[in-house]
């Protein structure tokens, strides 16, 4: 994705101390998708130094007035430099934001929006900022459907627009009580989801939580049963599940693993000491991934849903109590003069279904949580072997995969799935080396 490289571009600036460089590719970034870049707190001061030494540098000036609406402060300035600078189609939409957000003068916005429109005819954000003005003062019109399919026209199907649009159109179908063409658009919505990258999953929009809930009460179905069904088709779990076995796949042989010097843990470094009852309890969804530090004085809670795999670290894919995943990283496992014997240790523990609870978690901001060492950690085991593998239902008896015995399934649905979609059928023969009487 274009938009990583620049923040990373963006990132490698700021370590070589190139502010230049910085604001040419967090410009970039941007303008490609606004909504979702996030201007780290340690770029404030590099960007306040540039806006006072270069006040007319567009790049300079798109990237700070990113950053200070994103901490809630409008400028009126923000007009005053898209007249600067018409070309721009960052400052014109901000300005048309601006407008409608701050002003709260959606007519206004909207003849600007409409204005600007015929110089960026295709600049999907302006287009949505015309259905967030139409919106505002009128949803029963036409205008507002045409402007939801003019975005709907405009964007390929994995843009996030695409989900939101479905969305939209239901909650007004919702509003009117048109049941049918309700349920519709949101499972139109829910089509468009399979077909958005895993970074933008799992899809969350204002108001998400009622709308599902009204869904699942439409076609009579419970909640946690409507989990269970994502789950089976979720394609961020299936894109992070499936790599993590091709990764497992690489990295084991017939004794179970490939010759390796792993990395010596780093004693004393990475230990943790406090009390764990006063940590605060937080989610994947309290995870910021631009802030790329630990989460100090806190807990995440989460399952283990995939088997380990043993580079140089535990590689794994953890779930939350809310179905969010993620990739795990484990740093610092002690391992003894018998790597064979710790890593089929460290298999009885690593497994699907067991519950782990990590102190302050650091997220890399790329999909991964990474844990530095044993103290970090607590394990409960005691959930093994009580929930199917792939949807996480709960059986008295479920199956097992007949060659590895090591798979469970609810049903013969979710072992196909596993065996087709997760890829199950790359590490079966591998996995029965680790299988424990
Ligand atoms: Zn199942
Ligand atoms: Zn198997």
């Amino acid at each position: 994705m274009e938009i990583w490289k620049n923040l990373d571009d963006a990132m490698e600036a700021f370590k070589k101390n190139d502010p230049e460089k910085l604001v040419k590719s967090l410009a970039k970034a941007i303008r490609l998708h606004s909504r979702i870049v996030e201007v780290p707190d340690f770029y404030k001061q590099i960007l306040e130094e540039r806006i006072e030494s270069y006040p007319n540098d567009l790049d300079s000036l798109v990237c700070y007035i990113q950053m200070e609406t994103q901490r809630g402060i409008w400028r009126e300035n923000i007009s005053k430099a898209s007249a600067q600078f018409p070309e721009d189609e960052y400052l014109a939409l901000s300005t048309a934001l601006f407008l409608l957000i701050y002003k709260k003068d959606a007519k206004a916005a909207m003849n600007y929006v409409e204005r600007v429109l015929k110089i960026f005819p295709e600049y999907e954000h302006l287009l949505y900022c015309k259905i967030l003005a139409v919106k505002s003062f009128d949803v029963n019109n036409d205008v507002y459907f045409k402007s939801i399919d003019a975005l709907l026209a405009a964007v390929p199907d994995d843009s996030p627009y695409v989900p939101e649009c479905h969305y939209l159109k239901a909650a007004y179908y919702c509003s009117i009580e048109n049941k049918l063409k309700f349920i519709e658009c949101y499972e139109a919505g829910l089509a468009a989801e399979k077909k958005q990258l895993s970074c933008f999953l799992p899809f969350r929009f204002k108001g998400c939580g009622l709308l599902e809930n009204r869904y699942l009460k439409e076609i009579s179905m419970d909640k946690k049963a409507y989990q269970q069904e994502r789950k089976k088709i979720d394609p961020k779990r299936k894109f992070l599940i499936s790599e993590n076995r091709q990764l497992f796949k690489s990295h084991v042989d017939e004794n179970g693993v490939k010759p390796f010097t792993p990395s010596q843990p780093l004693q004393g470094r990475y230990t943790y000491k406090n009390d764990w009852s006063t940590l605060k309890k937080i989610t994947l969804k309290d995870m910021n991934p631009m802030k790329l530090e630990a989460y100090k004085e806190c807990i995440l809670e989460a399952k283990i849903i995939d088997w380990a795999v043993f580079e140089y670290c535990i590689h794994t894919v953890i779930e939350d109590e809310n179905g969010d995943i993620q990739r795990l990283t484990f740093k610092n496992w002690a391992l003894s003069d018998d790597i064979k014997k710790d890593i089929k240790q460290a298999m009885k523990i690593f497994r699907p279904n067991v519950k782990i609870s990590i102190a302050c978690p650091y997220y890399t901001g790329n999909e991964e949580i990474i844990v530095f060492g044993s103290d970090f950690v607590s394990f409960d085991t005691s959930m093994i072997d009580k929930f199917c593998h792939v949807c996480g239902k709960e059986a008295k008896s479920l199956l097992s995969c007949s060659n590895c015995k090591m798979a469970l399934y609810c049903s013969k649905e979710c072992e196909k799935i596993d065996q087709t979609d997760f890829k199950h059928k790359e590490i079966c023969e591998n996995l029965k080396i680790f299988k424990t009487a």
